[in-house]
């Protein structure tokens, strides 16, 4: 069995939390900082006593690098083994979550930058070079073909965004699902792609889509959710069984969402003042879903009963990779400062309801 299959599969779900370091107007303003990481402990302490405990912490002073090392390349591994996964960032704008994710991947700033998107992508092409190399232990892998494909689309008052194909308003993207449970979005792009630096160039292009979209509607990132999906596709040559057939294909398929979420103080303005604009409905009940299937997923005791995947477009869109034998990494932002004390702690409260 590889590493992957080793993987705990019963630990569905996992949380770590990231604060972000003080930005230069807090720096000004003398914000005080009001978190504190227990040292030797996943343990973050908010104020004077309120102390959660995840997967992960990581204090301010963390690199992308360990974040990467440390809690996606498990899942990117997996995926080349045919098992799907998810990656989500949470938190209220501003809170580092398009950092640690990479989705506004700048290519001018240095490789240290690069947030997880990117790092799975060369990860991906490495680890398919790898399994295709003859001196591979594992002899049954060098006869495998890969295909690799991404898409990436935004979830925005629950209308789909291709992002690769930002001006193409004729498609009613429809959430379609097959089968075999398979979920796909008919009408949006999927870009093949053959080298690290295509899969690239569409999440540099996607965020640039999102970002032009954003300065015209009053920043829309902070309200959409972008989900960028890596497809990886694996076809290897199986043993005869019978003496009539030469020889069969196996095809193993996989995907690997990494999810940008919409600002959690969405969530709780809208719960408050009960906002009744479509889209701070909509936004509210996408991250509400995502929370209520996360929390029934994580939740051993009723392992089997009911996760609501069909409240909002986001957990349909996600439901084949969360849950499952599928794979998920709920990262959670948070900023240190005191005056963000409220918004932090109902993040990491929803963070803590996924454990
Ligand atoms: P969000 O997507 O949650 O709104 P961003 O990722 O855009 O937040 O982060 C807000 C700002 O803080 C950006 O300028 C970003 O570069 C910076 N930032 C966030 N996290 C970090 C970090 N860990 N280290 C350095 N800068 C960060
Ligand atoms: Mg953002």
């Amino acid at each position: 069995a590889t590493e992957a299959d080793a993987a705990d599969k019963d630990c569905l779900v996992r949380v770590a939390v990231r604060i972000r370091p003080q930005n230069s107007r807090e720096l000004i303003d003398m914000c005080r900082i009001c978190t504190t990481v227990t040292p030797g402990e996943q343990q973050i302490v908010l104020g004077s006593d309120k102390a959660f405990t995840f997967d992960y912490v990581y204090d301010v002073d963390s690199n992308q690098c360990d974040i990467y090392t440390e809690c996606v390349e498990r899942l990117v591994e997996g995926t080349l083994h045919g098992y799907n996964a998810t990656v989500l960032a949470y938190g209220q704008t501003g809170s580092g979550k398009t950092y640690t994710m990479g989705t506004g991947l700048d290519p001018t700033s240095g490789d240290y930058r690069l947030g997880i998107i990117p790092r799975a992508i060369r990860h991906i092409f490495a680890g398919i070079e790898r399994m295709q190399h003859p001196e591979d232990s594992d002899v049954s892998v060098t006869n495998s073909q890969f295909s690799v494909a991404v898409q990436f689309i935004e979830l925005y008052n629950e209308d789909i965004i291709d992002l690769l194909d930002p001006f193409n308003k004729n498609s009613t993207f429809k959430i379609h699902e097959s089968g075999n449970g398979e979920i796909n979005i008919a009408g949006a792009t999927i870009k093949p792609i053959n080298e690290p630096q295509e899969a690239l160039k569409f999440l540099q292009q996607g965020a640039l889509a999102r970002t032009t979209a954003s300065t015209k509607m009053n920043d829309l990132s902070s309200r959409s959710h972008a989900v960028f999906t890596i497809f990886v596709r694996r076809q290897h040559v199986v043993e005869p069984k019978v003496n009539f057939v030469d020889s069969d294909f196996e095809t193993l398929t996989s995907k690997f969402h990494f999810v940008d979420l919409a600002g959690s103080e969405r969530l709780k303005r809208t719960l408050a003042t009960g906002e009744r604009a479509r889209e701070g409905i909509s936004i509210n009940c996408g991250l509400l879903a995502l929370g209520n299937c996360i929390s029934a997923l994580g939740d051993k005791s009723k392992k089997a009963s009911h996760v609501p995947y069909r409240d909002s477009k986001l957990t349909r869109l996600l439901q084949d990779s969360l849950g499952g034998n599928s794979q998920t990494l709920m990262i959670a932002c948070i900023s240190p400062s005191d005056r963000d004390f409220m918004e932090t702690l109902n993040t990491l409260k929803y963070a803590n309801r996924a454990r």
